[in-house]
């Protein structure tokens, strides 16, 4: 198998276009026409990693976090990044990172959190604005049909747990074939009138070349009449954090412990408690921060997430309680993650999870 199938795939789950705009996802080392010897999947790609994919002969590391992030202007060895992007080349190890997109899909790094955490009712804490695009064509009343269900098979017409959503109204286009044309119907340097459908379907901005292909290989006109727009809506899977509920309330300090074990924790750092049940649990795998707000306004018990600065503590200001459990033990599972996704998918072939523990993190 080529490693290009597996990148296809990957960007099938998390598309590329989901990352944010600091990121640098995708492959960073190698060549996507690889035959792939064997897969193993990492929070990190350093150098032991790299190392291990060598012993274990897989010419494949699929990492969270890319080594190179914000772009290298030599390569000679003088640090970890380099050090690694050196040792991946010359040994001809692809490394491939699926980051701030797998952050952003409802079963990426926070919905692996909150599966672990035994969360229900799960909605995104940030949805992205700008994800969902509309599309209108019109089609002649014996072809709609057709171009609809394409549309569909496309990806288009999803909203939340519904699919095949679209909207149709029946009217009469007019049109006047030029020379040289190919009309479905009517008579060239005529104009003429068709009943037509208009078919309305919403659909996420990432597919908008899938989907206009697969309209313009379905639909039965010469010249394809269609508008797209860009709507305000956000979409309800796309986006920052996440908020779930635990099945039955827990006093904070014993919902404390049991972050601390099902994360490994060797600390966790968090403002003061509020004596009050937790039910209501905001997360954000990695440095989350920038959720606080958001936590508080959507009214959660408490946000769990990693990085926090001294005075991001206060920002808690005695409305929720805040747990920083590390970064490494926050988005640790996405290893889990990415390997229970890849085995699915590729069932006899070799996808490993890394043995190195790469957090940089020690506590005494
Ligand atoms: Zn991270």
């Amino acid at each position: 198998m080529k490693i290009a199938e597996i990148i296809s795939f990957l960007e099938t789950e998390a598309p590329p276009s989901l990352q944010e705009q600091y990121d640098n996802a995708g492959l960073i080392t190698g060549d996507a026409s690889w035959e792939c010897t064997g897969i193993i999947c990492s929070l990190d790609a350093i150098e032991d990693v790299v190392q291990e994919a060598i012993s274990k002969k897989c010419n494949l590391i699929i990492a969270h976090h890319p080594i190179i992030f914000g772009g290298l202007k030599k390569i000679n060895g003088k640090n970890y990044v380099e050090k690694t992007v050196i040792k991946a080349i010359k040994s001809d190890i692809a490394i491939y990172a699926i980051h701030t997109n797998l952050d952003n899909i409802i079963g990426g790094v926070n919905g692996k959190m909150a599966a672990m955490l035994g969360l229900q009712n799960l909605t995104i804490l940030l949805p992205k604005e700008g994800m969902l695009k509309k599309l209108f064509t019109f089609v002649p009343l014996a072809a709609a049909e057709k171009v609809r269900v394409a549309i569909f098979q496309a990806g288009g017409g999803h909203i939340s747990n519904y699919s095949e959503c679209s909207f149709n109204t029946t009217g009469t286009g007019t049109f006047k074939a030029g020379e040289g044309t190919n009309p479905y119907s009517g008579t060239i340097g005529q104009r003429h009138m068709e009943e037509e459908v208009k078919i309305e379907i919403i659909f996420p901005a990432y597919l908008e070349r899938k989907i206009i292909s697969a309209m313009k290989a379905s639909h039965p006109y010469e010249e394809v009449a269609f508008d797209i727009i860009n709507l305000s809506n956000s979409h309800p899977h796309i986006g920052s954090g996440m908020i779930g509920e635990l099945n039955q309330p827990m006093d904070e300090k014993a919902f404390l412990s049991y972050i601390k074990s099902v994360f490994e924790a060797s600390v966790v750092r968090h403002t003061t408690l509020l004596s009050r049940p937790i039910k209501k649990v905001a997360i954000c795998g990695g440095a989350g921060s920038f959720l606080i707000s958001k936590a508080l306004a959507v009214g959660a018990d408490v946000f769990i997430t990693a990085d926090l600065k001294y005075h991001e503590f206060f920002d808690a200001n005695n409305q929720i309680l805040i747990a920083d459990i590390g970064h490494y033990e926050s988005e640790q599972f996405t290893i889990n993650l990415l390997q229970e996704l890849l085995a699915n998918k590729f069932p006899t072939f070799a996808v490993l999870k890394t043995a190195v523990k790469t957090n940089p993190v020690h506590y005494c």
